[in-house]
C-alpha cells in the first residue's frame, strides 16, 4: 500500500499508521498541511473493506480540511483521523483510549474531534489521554455539537448567495427546496422560515419531513422530484455527490446552497453549473461554521466573536463570486485557488 504514489497523495506532510494489540486499534492519522496551525479534523471509525480504503478515505478527508481552515481564516491546517472497524461492535474504552495515545504521540500536531462513527462523548474518552481534542464541552447549550453553527453559517451563506444571484434583499418569498431535514437541514430550514422564505423539503426518515411540515409550514417533496422543483434556491443537506449529470439535467434553481460536503459528484460539475449560469456556494465554504465554532472552542474566544466570524461566510462567497465572474471559471475552482494562496503562503 504505496502512500507517496497514491492518487489521493497530495504534498502530506504526515502519514502514521498505529497497532495496539490489547485493544486492537488500527489506525491512521493524515496531516495535509501545517503552514497555518495544527492540523483539525474528525476522527471517523468505519467499516472499511481494506486498509486502502482507509487510507484513501483519511488522505483526501485531510486534505480537504487544509482548504476549508484556509478558505474560513482559521489558523489551523488539515488533519483527519480514521479507525478501521466497526463502530457498533469494535470501539470499547480502551480501544479509544489508545486512539488517545496515538495523537498525544504527535504532540499537537493533530487535534481530533467527532465524526462518523465517533460521538462526543468518545472524543471526551479518547481525551483522557490527550489534550489534543476539540468539540467537548460541557457548559455550552450545544454540548459541542457543531451543527447549529453550520446551520447558521449555511443560512448566512445561502442569503449572500441569493442576494448575489437573485437581486433580493431579503428572504421574504424566496422559494428553497432543502434534501435532508435533520441536525443541520433542519436548523437552516428554520431560519430560513423565520425569514419569509418558502420551503419544499425530502428526507428519507419520514418524521423529520413531517417536524418540518407540522412546525414550519413546509411542503414535502417525493425523493428525487426535490431536484426539478420550480424553485430558486436548491440547499443540499444530505449526501455527498448530489450534483451531477443526472441532477444538473433537472435543476432549475438559480442558486445551489447547502450543507453537504463534497456535492459535487466530479470537478468538472462546478464548471458545468458555471455554464448553466446556477450560482453553487463551494461546500466548504458555506458549510464551514462547524470547523469555525470548534475553533473557538478551542482557543476560548467569545461566542459573539464566533459569530462575527461565522458571518464572514457570506463575504468571502461574495469574493468568491466576484472573482469568479471576472476570470471566468467556476466558483469551485477559485474556492481551491483562494484557499490555497491562504495556506500555501502561511
Ligand atoms: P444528519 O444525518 O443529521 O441529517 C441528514 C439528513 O438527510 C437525515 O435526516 C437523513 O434521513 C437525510 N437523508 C439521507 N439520505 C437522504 C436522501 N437520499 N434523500 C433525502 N434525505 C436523505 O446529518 P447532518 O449533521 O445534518 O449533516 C448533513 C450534511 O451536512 C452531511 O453531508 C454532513 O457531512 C454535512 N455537514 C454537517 C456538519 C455538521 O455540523 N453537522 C458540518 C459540515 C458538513
Amino acid at each position: 500500500m504505496a502512500v507517496f504514489s497514491h492518487p489521493e497523495f497530495d504534498q502530506h506532510e504526515h502519514v502514521a499508521y498505529y497497532h495496539d494489540r490489547k485493544s486492537g486499534l488500527k489506525a491512521i492519522i493524515a496531516i495535509h498541511n501545517t503552514n497555518l496551525g495544527p492540523a483539525l479534523g474528525g476522527c471517523r471509525m468505519w467499516n472499511y473493506q481494506n486498509d486502502d480504503e482507509a487510507l484513501n478515505d483519511v488522505l483526501r478527508l485531510s486534505r480537504g480540511m487544509t482548504y476549508k481552515s484556509a478558505i474560513s481564516n482559521l489558523k489551523l491546517g488539515g488533519g483527519k483521523s480514521v479507525i478501521i472497524g466497526d463502530p457498533r461492535v469494535h470501539k470499547t474504552d480502551e480501544l479509544l483510549w489508545a486512539m488517545g495515545d496515538f495523537i498525544e504521540s504527535l504532540g499537537g500536531r493533530y487535534i481530533t474531534a467527532e465524526d462518523s462513527g465517533t460521538k462526543v462523548a468518545d472524543i471526551a474518552k479518547i481525551g483522557e489521554r490527550t489534550a489534543h481534542i476539540s468539540g467537548v464541552v460541557e457548559d455550552l447549550e450545544t454540548g459541542g455539537d457543531p451543527s447549529p453553527t453550520t446551520a447558521y453559517g449555511v443560512f448566512v451563506g445561502l442569503k449572500a448567495a441569493a442576494q448575489y444571484r437573485l437581486g433580493c434583499d431579503s428572504l421574504d418569498g424566496v422559494k428553497v427546496a432543502i434534501q435532508g431535514v435533520g441536525n443541520v437541514g433542519f436548523r437552516l430550514a428554520k431560519h430560513l422560515h423565520d425569514a419569509g422564505a418558502q420551503l419544499f423539503v425530502t428526507d428519507i426518515f419520514g418524521q423529520n419531513v413531517e417536524r418540518a411540515v407540522s412546525e414550519l409550514g413546509a411542503t414535502a417533496v417525493a425523493g428525487d422530484e426535490i431536484y426539478g422543483l420550480d424553485v430558486d434556491v436548491f440547499a443540499p443537506c444530505a449526501l455527498g455527490a448530489i450534483v451531477n449529470d443526472e441532477s444538473i439535467a433537472q435543476i432549475k434553481a438559480a442558486v445551489i446552497a447547502g450543507a453537504a460536503n463534497n456535492q459535487l459528484a466530479k470537478a468538472q460539475h462546478g464548471e458545468i453549473l458555471r455554464q448553466r449560469e446556477i450560482l453553487y456556494a463551494p461546500d466548504y465554504v458555506i458549510n464551514a461554521g462547524g470547523i469555525i465554532d470548534a475553533y473557538y472552542q478551542r482557543t476560548g474566544g467569545c461566542r459573539d466573536a464566533l459569530k462575527t466570524h461565522v458571518e464572514g461566510i457570506g463575504d468571502t462567497l461574495v469574493e468568491i463570486f466576484d472573482r469568479a465572474g471576472k476570470e471566468g471559471r467556476s466558483t469551485s475552482e477559485i474556492a481551491d485557488v483562494i484557499a490555497e494562496e491562504r495556506f500555501s503562503i502561511g
